[in-house]
């Protein structure tokens, strides 16, 4: 019997044009949205909320984004969360148990137990969630693209282009540039999309909220994303 081929949830094609749309769905069925803002064919600037569960601030810094139209010449993306059902269950990991920011299948590798820590799946991007959003990086080729967790309240520099934007974002809202060290950092989202940007110089990285944002941290964070966007 020959083998049963289907085509890989990667390669769905995405209908870029439209303000908002769903890329594909959580272990659990729910569906993970993108909202398209701002000029077509402008700088594209991809904002996800949530990706660990437990870690839901980053949702009021979207619903600002969301406030006001981003400045002229950016065409702003915005996933509230790419990890619903684990926001749902207040937990860090998808439904799966699995961390999906060691899922990534760039520098992969094995660690932990289902739903313990870090756990990276049993393989790279064996996840639903995490094929869905390879799938709309890989379309999409966002110029910056930002992603929130809590609650080491840091941003990691680095060099070139992301160093540069990084320090800014750091300026602009008071989050200081510093080293996070103490876990694995395999199977990254923010390193993976970093590495399939490099060839347009794009700029992928983590900002890693404090315990608790007020809505005056959400506004400012808000701005800070504008601001990156339209200075480039
Ligand atoms: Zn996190």
């Amino acid at each position: 019997m020959a083998p049963t081929t289907t085509a890989p949830l990667w390669s769905a094609p995405l209908d870029l044009t439209q303000p908002l749309f769903a890329f594909g769905s959580s272990v659990e069925g729910r569906a993970l949205v993108a909202e398209r803002y701002g000029e077509l064919g402008g700088r594209r600037v991809l904002v996800i909320g949530v990706i660990h569960g437990n870690e839901a601030d980053g949702v009021a810094i979207v619903d600002q984004l969301r406030s006001e139209p981003p400045p002229p010449g950016v065409e702003l993306w915005l996933v509230e969360s790419m990890n619903p059902d684990g926001q749902a269950a207040g937990d860090r990991h998808n439904a799966h148990h699995v961390d999906l920011n060691r899922n990534f299948p760039y520098n992969w590798g094995p660690i932990g137990q289902p739903g313990v820590g870090q756990y990276a799946g049993p393989g790279p991007a064996s996840e639903p969630e995490t094929l869905a959003v390879i799938n709309l990086i890989r379309q999409l080729r966002p110029d910056i693209t930002i992603w929130y967790h809590q609650d080491l309240f840091t941003i990691s520099p680095s060099t070139g282009r992301d160093g540069r934007i990084r320090a800014r974002y750091s300026e602009l809202t008071g989050v200081p540039l510093g080293e996070i060290t103490g876990g694995i950092y395999t199977g990254v989202a923010a390193t993976w999309a970093r590495r399939e940007l490099e060839p347009d110089d794009g700029v992928a990285f983590i900002v890693e909220l404090g315990a608790t944002l007020t809505a005056a941290d959400a506004e400012l964070h808000a701005t800070a994303v504008r601001t990156i966007a339209a200075e480039g």
